[in-house]
């Protein structure tokens, strides 16, 4: 059994071969070659933890395993972070355990991964505004991704608590772009790709407020309840997903489609159009919006790739099982 540690996670694997792991596993998922299964939520009742499992197998790239984890919200307090994971990957041969990652760093990057996904395959090619809506742990990732895909100049950013916009501006400045904070409409009227990354509960982009032929990635919405966007935005937008399932369910769609204004047949997966079997954007105008819900195989991908570096570069911590 191979072992990688949290802490060796970050040295092995870069953005390039997380874009690439999660970008591949849309397409399997979306040819059929691999799913995920039923998603495990349980509020254990012990130190107020939500704790779950999320599993599913890559029939194509042969990993079979799941993610392990939750939320621990008295883990500030003793300087551990909030969020804990861990990755198991099991030989789909034989089904004996192959290796156990550390899975906090490769979530931020799995999630950052699927919205650069969706903004190669969907956002206009002439975009040159980026607007971040959240200012948490994950929208450092996020931008830093977003950035590779396009020649962004300018980064436009709102957040709920002010005080956190500090990490988009220093985000913003190690990528070298200028930063402005603005509000909900300005970001609205000036981005041409709208990231959202919060865990609101209630809409903060209201559909008047964006621009044709903007590309929105929502990915911040994976529970029921909440909520970034306006509905009618989401009904008026080309709907792209990871998983149609997760997005009715859990994702931005569980708004749109369960107030009848966008129906769960108009929801594709981002697969199709990595594939070539969906055109994607149709026109300059079109706004695209990509519900990024997060699935177990985006773990897996990037955990089996991970492995894989760490063999190749001897830095496998092996351990008999
Ligand atoms: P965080 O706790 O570090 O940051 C939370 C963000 O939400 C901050 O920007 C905060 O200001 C904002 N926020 C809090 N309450 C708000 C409100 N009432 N209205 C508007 N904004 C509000 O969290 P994070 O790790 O950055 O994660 C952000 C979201 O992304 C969470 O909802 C998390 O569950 C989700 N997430 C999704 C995926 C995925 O695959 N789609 C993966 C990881 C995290």
């Amino acid at each position: 059994m191979i072992i990688v540690p949290e802490s060796t996670v970050p040295e092995l694997i870069d953005r390039k071969a997380a874009f690439d792991a999660v970008e591949a596993v849309f397409a399997a998922m979306a040819r059929g070659d691999a799913y995920n299964f039923p998603v495990i939520r349980e509020d254990i009742g012990h130190a107020d933890a939500i704790y779950g499992f999320k599993s599913g197998f890559d029939r194509a790239g042969l990993v079979l395993g799941l993610k392990s984890g939750g939320y621990w919200p008295g883990n500030e307090a003793r300087g551990l972070t909030n969020h804990q994971s861990t990755v198991f990957l099991f030989d789909p041969d034989t089904g004996r355990l192959h290796a156990v990652v550390g899975g906090n760093y490769l979530t931020a990057l799995r999630t950052a991964a699927a919205s650069a996904v969706s903004i190669r395959h969907l956002a206009r090619p002439d975009a040159r505004v980026l607007g971040m809506i959240g200012a948490g742990h994950q929208s450092a990732f996020q931008m830093r991704a977003a950035a590779e895909q396009r020649d962004f100049e300018r980064v436009v950013g709102w957040n709920y608590h002010p005080e956190m916009l500090s990490r988009l501006a220093e985000t913003a400045a190690e990528i070298g772009l200028p930063f402005e904070a603005v509000e909900p409409d300005e970001l609205g009227a000036r981005a041409d790709v709208i990231i959202t990354i919060t865990s609101s509960f209630s809409p903060t982009l209201m559909a008047d407020m964006v621009r044709p032929g903007t590309h929105v990635a929502c990915m911040g919405t994976d529970t029921v309840g909440k909520q970034e966007v306006d509905a009618e935005l989401v009904a008026r937008a080309s709907v792209f997903t990871d998983e149609v399932a997760q997005a009715i369910s859990i994702g931005e769609c569980q708004h749109a489609v369960g107030r009848g204004l966008k129906a769960q047949d108009d929801i594709r997966p981002i697969g199709e159009v990595i594939n070539g079997t969906h055109p994607g954007r149709r026109s300059a105008d079109e706004i695209t919006l990509f519900d990024g819900t997060g699935v177990a195989l985006q773990d897996l991908a990037v955990a089996s790739r991970v492995v894989a570096l760490a063999e190749e570069s001897g830095r496998a911590v092996i351990q008999e099982f």
